[in-house]
């Protein structure tokens, strides 16, 4: 991400501009205070966006979401949704980016030292547009090697990731030992065992050319992603059951795939060491992946810079 942002602001002759609270700052002044909330607890809202193209993919079901999860830990976001989407735009604009990873963040604003949010009487607004790095070389034509965490997602009734919330310790932690394994992503678990999603990506398998995802129970978040390869898969024919996923099940999938919005669809070649299928990419991720690059590029499907 950094090599891509330096690349475009080379080409800008100028540095990035990050939105905070209706003002622009260059990258490198654009800070918030040490007594934010959201630094000091966690205790924010936040989403991730793409511009493919100047246009932003699914803009609205994001700006739909982030409400969504502000309005479940009660915190009242000073803009409209529409001042929002204009906030949103008009700084891709100031940075000249017609293809962008946008980090849309909303925290409780600044508080005292306590964790009593009515001493925080102004949420902030950030938003952040900058270049997206690609995936790896080879990445979706081979898929990508996962494990099984031990970090457990966390429980529907705590910091569940149903909310996108400043809390991801937990997807950190899972991170953390995918990389000092030597896993490209981690896979985990909730409370009861049965498999929820990545870290930042929701999951899919494909048995006898059937799709299966888990539900929203195992606390997985509800990806935009994922609604869109569930509507064209939909379209396309296939069965699609939402179902809980033991281990097992994934180990003896014929086919395995990620979705989210900055890996996009990927195939998954091997958890846990055990290969996935022929341990290449299988027709029935082949043939969706290829519809949702259609999908992305499509104007239609989301709101021009
Ligand atoms: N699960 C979690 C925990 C996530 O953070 C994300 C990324 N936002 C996803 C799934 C995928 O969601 P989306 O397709 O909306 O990016």
């Amino acid at each position: 991400m950094e090599n891509a942002s330096k690349r475009v602001e080379d080409q800008l002759d100028k540095e990035l501009v990050v939105y905070i609270d209706g003002n622009h700052y260059p990258k490198s002044q654009a800070k918030v205070s040490v007594y934010d909330h959201g630094l000091l607890y966690g205790d924010g809202v936040f989403e991730g966006i793409r511009a493919y193209n100047g246009v932003v993919f699914k803009l609205k079901e994001h700006v739909d979401r982030l409400y969504r999860s502000a309005h479940a830990i009660m915190l009242n976001i000073p803009l409209s949704k529409e001042e929002m989407i204009q906030a949103l735009l008009e700084t891709l604009r100031k940075n000249k980016l017609k293809d962008s990873y946008i980090r849309l963040l909303v925290t409780r604003g600044i508080g005292d030292l306590g964790l009593d949010p009515r001493k925080c009487p102004k949420p902030s607004v950030i938003i952040i547009t900058d270049a997206i790095s690609l995936h790896a070389d080879g990445a979706e034509e081979n898929g990508i090697t996962t494990m099984l965490s031990w970090v457990r997602r966390n429980p529907v009734d705590s910091t569940t990731h149903e909310i996108k919330s400043l809390n991801y310790l937990n997807s950190i932690l899972a991170k953390i030992e995918a990389n000092t394994n030597g896993y490209d992503e981690a896979l985990c678990l909730e409370s009861n065992g049965y498999v929820a999603e990545g870290v930042g990506e929701n999951l899919f398998i494909v048995k006898n050319g059937e799709l299966i995802t888990p539900p929203p129970s195992t606390g997985a978040l509800a990806g935009i992603t994922a609604e869109v390869v569930v509507n064209l898969a939909v379209k396309l024919g296939y069965k699609l059951t939402v179902t809980n996923l033991t281990p097992f099940m994934l180990f003896t999938a014929d086919e395995a795939f990620f979705t989210g919005t900055a890996m996009e669809m990927m195939p998954i070649r091997e958890v846990n060491k055990r290969r996935i299928g022929s341990g290449k990419p299988g027709p029935v991720t082949k043939k969706l992946l290829a519809e949702f690059r259609k999908i992305i590029q499509d104007p239609a499907n989301g709101v021009k810079i």
